[in-house]
């Protein structure tokens, strides 16, 4: 089981601020920005390079969701979604996840 799996069964710990019946969203706990959420699938999908078309409605579903959470933390100047995919992507939880940063201005490209 992975660690947002455990997340998602509240096994463990999670400051959790959305939640509906395919997604959960929760602070980062080592936040790279004033706001820096994840946004997982509940069902487990290692990564975006492993969706299949059967997921692609709930790939819609994670990035509408993030959208509504900018817009609930009032990310009102902009934000950042990311999703890292395998190792060269700096994946380090085999479980996929939207990042959502803002609160700052964020720099481009990426390292
Ligand atoms: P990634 O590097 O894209 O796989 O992102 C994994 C993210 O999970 C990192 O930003 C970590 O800070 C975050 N993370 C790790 N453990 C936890 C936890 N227990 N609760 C919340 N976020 C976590």
């Amino acid at each position: 089981m992975t660690l947002f799996e455990k997340i998602i069964a509240r096994q463990i710990p999670a400051d959790i601020v959305f939640e509906d019946d395919q997604c959960l969203a929760f602070r980062d706990i080592a936040p790279q920005a004033p706001v820096h959420i994840l946004i997982v699938p509940k069902k487990p999908l290692e990564r975006l390079g492993a969706a299949s078309q059967a997921d692609c409605a709930l790939l819609g579903r994670l990035l509408f969701s993030a959208a509504e959470i900018a817009r609930l933390e009032k990310l009102v100047d902009g934000f950042r979604i990311v999703i890292n995919n395998g190792s060269h992507g700096g994946e380090t939880v085999p479980h996929l996840h939207v990042h959502l940063l803002g609160g700052r201005q964020l720099a481009w490209p990426p390292g």
